[in-house]
């Protein structure tokens, strides 16, 4: 009865919800009891915790977090009721500003001018009253294990002009058995962290004099980016998709006929002038490529047509939301747009799903969850194009889903107004999904640009339009590779692929000679002549995750071989030159994960 399990597991996930919001309720009451000039302002769960925002006197230190979290314990302890009340706005309001807490106060009276509300959701436990929508659990007795994680800087409503804040991080569980699991997690996913690896494997970087979101790829990290871009063009260019290349700035105009400027000009950077003429940035590669197609008239005979490049485009982010190569302002998509015929879209939806599916394996993204976004039903004014496109649309999409037998997520009314689209999460080695690929149809863009192929007919027709990214952003791909893999690369992306280490001095020359045999059958390789003992040359290229160590001393010069290590610890013995030679390329050829 898999349709209960499930039901019983949304509960679960739900309760949990709840008690971490209660969590960060005992954490607010503990932080009064504790600092009673503190003022609060919002407490949400989160994705596996919640926080608290405070407005506080001096900055909070460690020891102010252990303090805390032995006061929540005996808050816990004493198993105070949750208690609802409803409130007359006038009343609360009253009753917030005799406390001295102004963000409560602020927040009822947004409630009020947006809402028009005449009465606020109030929760008490113990002395502590705050202004909450709820639900909250029984009693502080049934929040479970918790940890407070850490404090980051804040802004009131995540303004930076607002006053500043102090965030208090904490997870809870129901159980201390399924904390610690999560702690654990937690320090997984910090040694795999991709912005420490990108240091410590020396891959890129963000410098203060280029400034916050632009990253520069450093040698190691450029050399994976170039065999992940000379993959994507290996596999594009045999899966019939066509290079096309354009500018990275275009005149206001377009980007108003394409209608960025109405609805993504928040992302877009201020226009620079030439000619007296504004030009914007590119957030998006779209309106270009459709003027490839629009560049001479079409006939249904061209179609389909599949135009693809790695353009790089810039959007504003805030500073605050940044993070490494996750959230940056400037990064290159591998951007595809697909014009076809309305009866071609089926078999062009499979043979773009399945080359997704196909290379998203190749980098060893084999668990996916897959999302369906649709219109909302009955709200077809909402949507640009004709609804007997959007249900074609649909149509084909969930036909492709089906005849690859995939299993997938419908999301009603998830879609944007201009189509419905497919999006690809994988789910990396610590479980956490990241979504990448997007299969994603366009009514607006062929409609706003007058798009057309004359049809057998002799007539005028518009082609469907479909958007496709694979990786999304290199920048951001190449980040989620690098936690996944813990900066251990596949032998085919490694950096450097085999290190070779000379014993003594006296054997340099040979580890010289090798090192020209192997790069001569094109491997990435390296000779670490540094006069370290060893041992530590073998643990430092342990520590770079390197696949290959090939140690030589008298006895491998003597037999003209090397001796081969894995970066897992294993010792392969001894090999000839052109055994082992053989053996990495043809690892690098196969693009497994293992060595
Ligand atoms: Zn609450
Ligand atoms: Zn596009």
């Amino acid at each position: 009865m898999p349709q209960t399990k499930a039901a019983g597991k949304e509960q679960a996930v739900e309760r949990l919800h709840t008690m971490r919001h209660s969590a960060a309720h005992v954490l607010a009451t503990a932080m009064l009891e504790y600092i009673p000039e503190a003022k609060l302002t919002i407490g949400p769960a989160i994705d596996d915790g919640f926080y608290y925002d405070f407005d506080l006197p001096r900055t909070l230190t460690p020891d102010d977090i252990e303090e805390l979290s032995q006061r929540m314990q005996r808050i816990i302890g004493q198993d105070q009721q949750f208690a609802h009340s409803i409130m007359p706005v006038e009343e609360a309001k009253e009753f917030f500003r005799t406390q001295g807490q102004t963000y409560k106060v602020e927040l009822i009276e947004d409630l009020e001018r947006e809402a028009q509300i005449e009465t606020v959701s109030i929760y008490q436990n113990g002395d502590f009253i705050d202004l909450c929508e709820g639900p909250h659990l029984e009693s502080t007795g049934a929040v479970g294990a918790f940890k407070l994680l850490r404090t980051a800087g804040a802004y009131w409503r995540g303004d930076e002009n607002r006053q500043q804040l102090q965030r208090v991080y904490g997870t809870a569980w129901q159980t201390e058995k399924d904390l610690r699991k999560y702690l654990k997690f937690l320090e997984e996913a910090e040694k795999r962290d991709h912005r420490r690896l990108g240091r410590e494997l020396d891959l890129f970087s963000f410098t203060d004099e280029i400034g916050p979101g632009l990253v520069v790829w450093h040698a190691k990290g450029g050399h994976v980016r170039s065999v992940m871009e000379d993959y994507w063009r290996e596999s594009h260019r045999a899966g019939g998709y066509e290079f096309v290349y354009t500018p990275h700035i275009g005149k206001a105009n377009l980007w108003q006929t394409s209608g960025h400027l109405n609805w993504f000009a928040e992302n877009m950077y201020a226009p620079v002038e030439i000619d007296e003429q504004q030009y914007y940035l590119k957030p998006m590669n779209c309106p270009f490529h459709i003027q490839v197609y629009k560049s001479r008239t079409r006939s249904y005979r061209d179609l389909p047509l599949r135009y693809t490049e790695t353009g790089t485009v810039y959007r504003y982010e805030r500073s605050g939301v940044l993070h490494g190569l996750l959230r940056v302002r400037g990064f290159t998509q591998d951007d595809a747009h697909l014009f076809c015929r309305p009866e071609q879209m089926d078999s062009e939806l499979v043979r773009v799903l399945k080359f997704c599916l196909e290379i998203l394996e190749t980098y060893g993204f084999e668990d996916l969850q897959l999302e369906l976004s649709t219109w909302k039903q009955g709200e077809t004014s909402k949507y640009a194009g004709e609804a007997e496109n959007w249900e074609l649309a649909e149509a084909g999409l969930v036909k492709a889903l089906d005849e690859l037998d995939l299993t997938y997520k419908r999301m009603e009314g998830e879609a944007a107004f201009y189509g419905p689209k497919v999006d690809i999460k994988i789910v990396d080695v610590l479980g956490r999904p990241w979504q990448l690929s997007t299969i994603q149809f366009d009514f607006w863009l062929p409609q706003t640009f007058a798009l057309e192929y004359i049809g057998e007919d002799g007539s005028p027709h518009r082609p469907f339009m479909i958007h496709r990214a694979l990786y999304g952003s290199i920048e951001r791909f190449f980040g989620i590779l690098l936690e996944h893999y813990g900066g251990a690369f596949p032998v085919w992306l490694a950096p450097v692929q085999t290190v070779i280490i000379p014993i003594a001095d006296r054997h340099n020359e040979y580890a010289q000679e090798v090192a020209a045999a192997l790069s001569e059958a094109d491997i990435r390789v390296e000779v670490d002549t540094r006069s370290e003992r060893m041992n530590a040359k073998i643990r430092d290229a342990q520590l770079q995750k390197i696949p290959y160590m090939a140690v030589v001393g008298d006895r491998e010069i003597e037999a003209g071989a090397v001796n081969v290590r894995v970066r897992t610890g294993e010792n392969r013995g001894a090999l000839p030159i052109a055994e082992f030679s053989a053996m990495v390329r043809d690892c690098a050829a196969s693009r497994s994960d293992s060595v």
